[in-house]
């Protein structure tokens, strides 16, 4: 049977509140025991939020700067941004996550954790205006078809810059087994949406963005391809 988009969040939405939130809550966790796949998943999260801080610490502008992090999940982006002077708006579609991402920001972050709201939202429903809108390893969840749609209303919520990453298309093959057992749905192996750096660059230079820096990270399990985009002069 083929999933629409709705049923497709809906699970999402189901999945990332009860077992999801579980085994993503773990992997984002630092301390927490995790088998040697998620060991390798976390690992190269973390290096993906730190080249996305490099590029912010090398622009040396955050503070002050108001940022939209959208599918925030335990806040692992959004709470060291806010730590950069930033005012933070962060959003996910599971209340599980947003409620771990709230505690997590109250413990970190003291004085400063008034500079960050979370939100329990979905991509489609944010609106707003901030400077920089960061959507981290959400385009999993997306298919191609939607992937325009998805990133146009972003676009319309950005200023001056994108910053966004997905698993690349070219993996595919590879990573199907590992996905299937970390994704929700009957068909597990088919839910996560894999998208080729040519397509989604397509789509950004068609609503007015140029892809300023990029860089990849990969480890045995994960995969993420970072783009950094701004407005076309
Ligand atoms: N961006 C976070 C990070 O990098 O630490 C979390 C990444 S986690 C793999 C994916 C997150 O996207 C989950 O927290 C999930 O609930 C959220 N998500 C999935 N679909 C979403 C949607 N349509 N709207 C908002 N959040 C969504």
């Amino acid at each position: 049977m083929q999933l629409t988009q709705k049923d497709d969040k809906k699970e999402v939405e189901e999945y990332f509140n009860n077992t999801g939130f579980e085994r993503w809550n773990k992997i984002y966790s630092e301390d927490a025991e995790v088998n040697n796949v998620q060991k390798d998943i976390r690992t190269g999260h973390n290096q993906t939020i730190q080249r996305i801080l490099a590029w912010i610490d090398a622009d040396g502008d955050a503070q002050y700067k108001t940022f939209c992090d959208a599918g925030c999940g335990v806040g692992s982006l959004a709470i060291p941004l806010t730590q950069r002077g930033a005012i933070v708006s962060a959003s996910d579609i599971s209340a599980a996550m947003v409620k771990e991402a709230r505690e997590r920001a109250d413990v970190q972050l003291g004085d400063k954790a008034m500079n960050v709201s979370f939100a329990v939202s979905d991509l489609e429903n944010l609106s707003g205006s901030y400077d920089t809108v960061f959507c981290i390893d959400v385009m999993i969840h997306y298919p191609d078809e939607k992937l325009k749609e998805m990133i146009s209303h972003l676009s319309n919520c950005a200023e001056r810059r994108m910053i966004i990453t997905f698993a690349p298309y070219t993996i595919l093959l590879g990573m199907l087994k590992s996905f299937g057992s970390l994704f929700p749905g009957p068909s597990k192996a088919t839910r996560a949406y894999l998208h080729s750096e040519s397509y989604v660059e397509g789509i950004l230079k068609e609503l007015g963005w140029q892809v300023k820096r990029r860089d990849f990270v990969k480890s045995k399990f994960y995969f993420s391809t970072i783009l950094e985009a701004v407005k076309q002069a």
